[in-house]
């Protein structure tokens, strides 16, 4: 089918939390929106693990940003479930543990509502159709085709963005990888998000149990490339689950009910998510906490200020620069201090004695800011000994 319009105000590629979140705001602001989506329904397949932190947490997490509605107001239908307390493992099996206000949500039916809101707003949903940007134009292909020129282009594609690179944004970004199994039947603790570090299960990363009920879970690792050293995220996930001396008690009589794997960015935003009429959001402008791997709700909080500058820019009352520094004051703190808080783990995660150390001297509501990529004493002292081995 071939589009009947050749020019957009603003056009969205990927409906993913981050084009959503643009293509509601733009809407609303009265301006002229296409979302487009490559694949054919919208959330599927699922890649997440679907943890959320409530909206009290949120605002603790990122003190300056406009939270969206759809964040701070998720509905119970696309909530699966409730946890309390974030609970981390040191390599020595030795657990601290944290309160967390935390939902896990559908993000199958969680996206669809996003994109949802975005039509309902006005704007136009194009799914099964992919984007690629060349020069000033849109070329479509799939179940809608067609050139389009946009007065602002936002790439919310994810995080092996094209639209980042055909703009000439994407820069050599450390990618995480991951695995994760939906397994059922598990002898979790329903009330707990868990992350497992140490060397023989997720070099460099970490794996997680994230309940999704009672006795199912998402199961996951998650960790970089240069640290797999010639193994298979699967051998890496299957021995976390048969061995960890912790987890194995917990996981190794489930069933595996579906694999999702995916890419994370962990390091941080390009140095420029703003060039020409092109601004980046999401996983494809690196939004996401380096510290957890978190990046639904900084994939909104940058989609929505996307979203309101691109429109904003279409009425003639802003200038397209107003999105890096707005994205600066929302949340550029916590990014930036986060991918410092991973770099200095990462060297402690050379050896799992070192880890073992780190986690010693943490108390939990340390490990908790750390999380939330502010940098206590601690990890300043812990940086220093590092430094001086
Ligand atoms: C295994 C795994 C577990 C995770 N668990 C969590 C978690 O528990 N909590 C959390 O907060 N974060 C988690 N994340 C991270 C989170 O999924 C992402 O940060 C979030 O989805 C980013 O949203 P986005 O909209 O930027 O990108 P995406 O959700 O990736 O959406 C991008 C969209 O763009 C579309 N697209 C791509 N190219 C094109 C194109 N050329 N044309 C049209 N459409 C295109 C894609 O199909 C996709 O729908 C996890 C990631 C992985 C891989």
């Amino acid at each position: 089918m071939r589009i009947d319009q050749d020019r957009v105000d603003i056009a969205v590629v990927g409906a993913g939390p981050a084009g959503s979140a643009a293509a509601e705001a733009a809407a609303k602001l009265g301006v002229d929106v296409l979302l487009i989506e490559r694949k054919r329904e919208v959330g599927t397949p699922v890649q997440c693990g679907g943890f959320l932190p409530e909206a009290g947490e949120l605002h603790d997490l990122l003190p300056n940003a406009k939270i969206p509605d759809a964040l701070e107001k998720v509905s119970e239908g696309q909530t699966l479930h409730r946890t309390r307390v974030q609970r981390i493992y040191a390599p020595s099996g030795k657990a601290k543990e944290f309160p967390v206000s935390g939902r896990v949500v559908d993000r199958r039916g969680f996206d669809r509502a996003l994109a949802w809101r975005a039509a309902r707003a006005g704007a136009r949903v194009l799914v099964g159709t992919r984007a690629r940007l060349e020069g000033s134009s849109l070329l479509l292909s799939g179940r809608s085709s067609g050139t389009i020129e946009a007065g602002v282009v936002i790439g919310s594609d994810g995080p092996s963005s094209a639209t980042a690179r055909s703009a000439g944004m994407a820069c050599r970004q450390e990618m995480g990888v991951c695995l994760e199994y939906e397994m059922v039947d598990v002898d979790i603790d329903p009330d707990a998000a868990e992350m497992y570090f140490g060397a023989r299960s997720a070099p460099g990363g970490y794996a997680w149990i994230i309940p999704l009920g009672q006795d199912v879970a998402n199961v996951g690792v998650g960790t970089r490339s240069a640290y797999l050293a010639g193994r298979k995220l699967r051998d890496l996930l299957e021995s976390f689950i048969a061995n960890h001396p912790v987890a194995k008690e917990k996981l190794q009589r489930g069933e595996v009910m579906a694999v999702m794997r995916g890419l994370v960015p962990a390091g941080g935003m390009p140095p420029a998510i703003a060039k020409g009429n092109v601004l980046l959001a999401g996983d494809a402008a690196g939004m996401v906490m380096a510290t957890s791997g978190g990046g639904i709700p900084l994939a909104m909080v940058g989609g929505r200020a996307a979203g309101e500058v691109a429109a904003r820019h279409a009425r003639g009352e802003a200038d397209l620069g107003e999105y890096p520094s707005r994205i600066a004051t929302e949340m550029g703190r916590e990014l930036a201090n986060s991918v410092r808080i991973r770099e200095v783990v990462d060297r402690m995660m050379r050896s799992d004695r070192l880890m073992d150390a780190l986690f010693a001297m943490l108390p939990p509501d340390q490990m908790k800011a750390i999380m939330r990529g502010q940098i206590p004493g601690a990890l300043e002292r812990a940086q220093d000994l590092v430094a001086n081995r």
